[in-house]
């Protein structure tokens, strides 16, 4: 199952990659290409497999040969009443049948919408309703090409010499590396256990450190002044030799010994005091990854994909899998109800659908089959890695990292496992202590994730990250990279 899984995985991802490195930009195409299909697909379904699915009551039969619409409509109620009268239990299956359809092709159609225009939330803007409005708001014409538009203006503002580790070293003077842990090296900053953990982006756009800092959620904000004050302090111990702490705090910024619980971008500039338009790397929290394609960090990315033109991350995956899933179902019946029509067309003489030619009926109803059975392996290997408490790109990683911690005789623990039914609780939003019910998974809703891309629920019986592997070990998304050898 996972070597299928991987193989039709990596299908998709080479069919997806040479079409971007052929015409670009390649989202909106897959996205006509995907709406066209499944257009036509739910006409076939509709127009010809649809009417062999019920018994349609004569007098609704009888209506729809009517003269003209208008004598239709007029006719219609008439026709319904005496539906009901005459053959009340094939009316009930066709009603029944009927819904059942359109709500499966609606699903369809919502949670594809949702994942298309759900943002997956960038580090910058997070989850707020700022990048909704962005999204959705004026200036967003067309949406893609918007997007589009967004990408080359944040290729014009990343700054080409963003390899001087200098710089790094600029972010970070006011970290306590004794109390991280860690080495001297310093892209890697940790918190202590219980706090979310961030590293920094050498690929996104240089922010000031005001903002670099105002990214950062409240208890990090307090935690990088504490770091600040006592490098400070340190400093001017070394400097003068001076024991005398009054006199100390006299030269540094008042402001620095206020703990204030969220900070305002007036109070942290007070802090930074000359510091606050120096640039930095973006800060860049644990599960984020950076997309080549959208050029920005992504929250709990997962992976890119054309055929929503945009990430799959915190805000859209739930929307992805639903609408996998959903695909899945909906090309299962027509699958499983044109079997007889496929056969048809492809064997016998007759045909009587004058608006769906026989080819087209052939073409769509084979896509159909293929791409639902991708599909559906793909849903179920999805919802595996969710299961497992990982996202796609956490996948390799980590089955790195057991590789790894297995030659030394130690037992790697993914950090985000909570339990397989817990996992996907937590995924869906839905279930104890959580903020959504389980009925909601089949309501066109809109649900916020859980988390805000920087808290993540964790196993509490480890100290905030993975077992087996120390933090220097892990990955960044710098491996691979040029520049990396220069620092
Ligand atoms: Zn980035
Ligand atoms: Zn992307």
């Amino acid at each position: 199952m996972k070597w299928v899984a991987s193989v039709v995985n990596r299908g998709f991802r080479r069919v997806e990659r040479s079409a971007d490195r052929v015409i670009g930009c390649a989202g909106p195409l897959f996205i006509a290409i995907y709406v066209g299909l499944v257009g036509a697909g739910v006409w076939a379904f509709f127009a010809c497999v649809f009417p062999s699915l019920v018994t349609i009551p004569a007098a609704l039969v009888r209506v729809w040969y009517l003269q003209s619409p208008v004598h239709v409509v007029l006719g219609l109620p008439m026709a319904l009443y005496d539906s009901v009268m005459q053959q009340p239990y094939a009316m009930i299956q066709c009603v029944l049948v009927t819904l059942g359809c359109f709500y499966i092709a609606s699903m369809m159609a919502w949670s594809y919408y949702m994942a298309c225009m759900e943002p997956p939330g960038s580090v910058s803007e997070g989850m707020t309703e700022k990048l909704n409005e962005r999204r959705y708001g004026p200036g967003s014409d067309v949406w893609w090409r918007h997007k589009c538009r967004q990408v080359s203006y944040a290729m014009l503002e990343s700054v080409s010499d963003a390899e001087d580790t200098s710089l790094v070293e600029a972010a970070i003077p006011y970290t306590d590396k004794s109390q991280s842990g860690l080495g001297a090296k310093g892209h890697q900053r940790v918190n202590r256990p219980g706090h979310p953990r961030f590293r920094y982006c050498k690929k996104c756009p240089q922010v000031t450190m005001t903002e670099a800092i105002l990214r950062l959620p409240p208890e990090l904000r307090q935690i990088e002044k504490r770091n600040r004050r006592n490098h400070l302090l340190r400093l001017k111990q070394q400097e003068a030799h001076q024991t005398d702490v009054a006199h100390l705090h006299s030269n540094l910024a008042p402001e620095l010994f206020v703990e204030v619980d969220d900070e305002s971008e007036t109070d942290v500039r007070a802090w930074l005091g000359e510091d606050q338009n120096n640039f930095v790397f973006a800060p860049k929290p644990e599960r984020a990854h950076h997309c080549k394609t959208c050029k920005m960090c992504v929250l709990k990315f997962d992976h890119h994909c054309p055929w929503i033109n945009q990430c799959v991350g915190l805000g859209n995956e739930r929307y992805f899998i639903l609408f996998m899933l959903w695909f899945a179902l909906g090309t299962g019946i027509f699958g499983l109800t044109g079997y007889h029509l496929a056969y048809k067309a492809l064997w016998e003489y007759s045909w009587p659908f004058i608006y769906t030619p026989r080819v087209v009926f052939i073409m769509l109803y084979t896509i159909a089959v293929v791409m639902g059975i991708a599909v559906l392996i793909l849903a179920v290997w999805h919802l595996y890695l969710v299961a497992s408490g990982e996202t796609s790109v956490e996948s390799q990683d980590n089955a790195h990292y057991r590789s790894m911690a297995k030659e030394r005789k130690e037992q790697f623990i993914n950090v985000y496992d909570m339990g397989w039914a817990r996992n996907l609780q937590i995924f869906f939003n839905t279930g104890r202590g959580l903020d959504y019910g389980f009925y909601t998974l089949l309501l066109p809703r809109r649900i916020e994730p859980y988390s805000d891309g920087w808290h993540f629920a964790k196993n509490p019986k480890l100290s905030g990250s993975h077992s087996g592997i120390s933090r220097e070990e892990e990955f960044t998304d710098d491996e691979g990279d040029d520049f990396l050898a220069v620092s």
